[in-house]
Order: structure tokens, then C-alpha cells, then sequence
């Protein structure tokens, strides 16, 4: 008897890792270069991710108004590069359900099982809602009271889906829609762009204005380096997106530029 159960179990391993294969196959083939002649459509799904009666509060208070500034800045920062691109955001419906947790370490095989992981969650939450959207950004909401630094935020960009963490506060806003089009951004294939040890944006790929003559001090950060570089090893937050910018290098990695 024992054996025939243990193939049984086999064959039904074996069939769902191979349907989450096929799904990924599906996802890799249907995912082309983002087309910027085209509408984007980002959709924003809340989650509250510390479980705070704090942070449903501020869940129920989150308006599609907050994110209008993402859509002005990518139009009028890709308005540099190309021809006019038309982006709308979308506030979704809350979901209850958390993505998997990023892995600390960086193995391979871990980061791939949790990607394998994360697409086969974003394929169970889809609802209609969803089906017209070019990005799926899953924001988790902590309550600042609770936590003082948050997790890394990921995004894949086979799949176009991203986990983004962030602050459940007010005052936190600004710096939020910030992470949020960082991601976004790696969501169409942008790269960091700062020392990932030390945080430092990199000389020059990571600078809003690396011909600046003295370098120092930079008024704005490069988006994905995440930071304004004021010395060679010292850096400070942008207050919100209109200090930040998008360089000629993140521009062509999204496809910006041909
Ligand atoms: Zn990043």
C-alpha cells in the first residue's frame, strides 16, 4: 500500500509545480516591451499588512486623489524623452490576503520559488477589475507606531506585479508615492541605481545631474537610485517626488527611448 501513496502524492506534486510553470510560461510569453503608445493602467491594491486597527483607519481614508501626482510625474518626466504617454491610476479594492514575504537572503532558488510564489498569488486575487491593467502594485500598509523601517519592496517585471511596502500615515505620503513609482518603474524594467551594501547612488548612473559643475550639492535624486547624493558617501531622502527625476539611463531601460 505504502508506495502506490507515495507516487500518488508525486504525481500531484509534480502536476502543480508544472501548472505554475505553465502559468509563468503563459505570463513570460504574453509580457512584451510595455507599448507606451498605449494607456498605462496602474492598479493599486491596499493590504493591511501589520493587522493595526490603525492601519484599516487609514486604509479607509486612502483617495485615488493621493496618486494623481505618480500619473503627472511619469507624463512630464517621460515628456523629456518621448512622445506624450497616458497614464491612469486605479485604486482597486482592499484584499485581505498578504503576498509572500520577500526572502532576506539572496539565493537564487529562493528568490525564484517566491517569485513562482508571488505570481501564483497575484493570478488567485485577480478579479475583472484587474484585467485591463498594465501593472498590479500590492501596497502593504504598517502602521509607523509599530515598525520604524520597513521591508525591501519588490517588483517583477515578468508579470508586471510589484509588493510594495509603506507607511500607513499621512505625513508619509509624499515619500510613499515615491517607493511606489520606484517600483513601478522596475515593474517596466528599470535597474537600481545606488550601492546596494551602503545605500550611496552610484557615480553616474544613480544622479539626477551628473554633468553638474561642482557635483555637489545635488538638488534632486535619480528615482532609482532612491536618494540625493550631497558627498561622495553621503546621502539624504527626497521630501517627495518633485525632487527626484528620471535620468537618460533609467528613461532607455523602461523603453523610454529607442
Ligand atoms: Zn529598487
Amino acid at each position: 500500500m505504502k508506495p502506490r501513496t507515495n507516487s500518488f502524492w508525486k504525481i500531484i506534486r509534480v502536476s502543480i509545480l508544472l501548472l505554475i510553470l505553465l502559468i509563468v510560461l503563459i505570463n513570460n510569453w504574453r509580457d512584451q516591451n510595455q507599448n507606451w503608445n498605449q494607456p498605462i493602467v496602474v492598479m493599486l491594491h491596499p493590504i493591511n499588512a501589520d493587522g493595526q486597527p490603525s492601519t484599516d483607519q487609514y486604509i479607509q481614508h486612502l483617495r485615488l486623489s493621493q496618486f494623481i501626482e505618480i500619473k503627472t510625474y511619469l507624463e512630464q518626466q517621460s515628456a523629456n524623452y518621448r512622445q506624450p504617454i497616458f497614464v491612469m491610476m486605479k485604486l482597486g479594492r482592499t484584499l485581505n490576503a498578504k503576498p509572500p514575504r520577500v526572502p532576506e537572503e539572496s539565493s537564487i532558488l529562493k528568490v525564484m520559488w517566491w517569485s513562482l510564489k508571488f505570481r501564483f498569488y497575484a493570478w488567485q486575487q485577480r478579479k475583472s477589475e484587474d484585467q485591463h491593467a498594465s501593472v498590479t502594485l500590492y501596497l502593504n500598509y504598517y502602521d509607523p507606531q509599530y515598525i520604524n523601517q520597513l521591508k525591501h519592496s519588490t517588483a517583477l517585471e515578468k508579470g508586471r506585479i510589484g509588493s510594495v511596502n509603506l507607511f500607513a500615515s499621512k505625513k508619509q505620503d509624499p515619500q510613499n508615492n515615491i517607493v511606489l513609482t520606484h517600483e513601478l518603474l522596475h515593474a517596466f524594467g528599470a535597474t537600481d541605481k545606488y550601492n546596494l551594501q551602503t545605500g550611496q547612488p552610484i557615480y553616474p548612473i544613480g544622479y539626477a545631474k551628473p554633468e553638474q559643475q561642482p557635483r555637489y550639492p545635488q538638488k534632486q535624486a535619480e528615482l532609482m537610485a532612491g536618494k540625493i547624493p550631497v558627498s561622495d558617501d553621503q546621502n539624504k531622502m527626497p521630501e517627495s517626488l518633485k525632487n527626484t527625476r528620471i535620468n537618460r539611463l533609467t528613461a532607455q531601460e523602461v523603453g523610454w527611448l529607442n
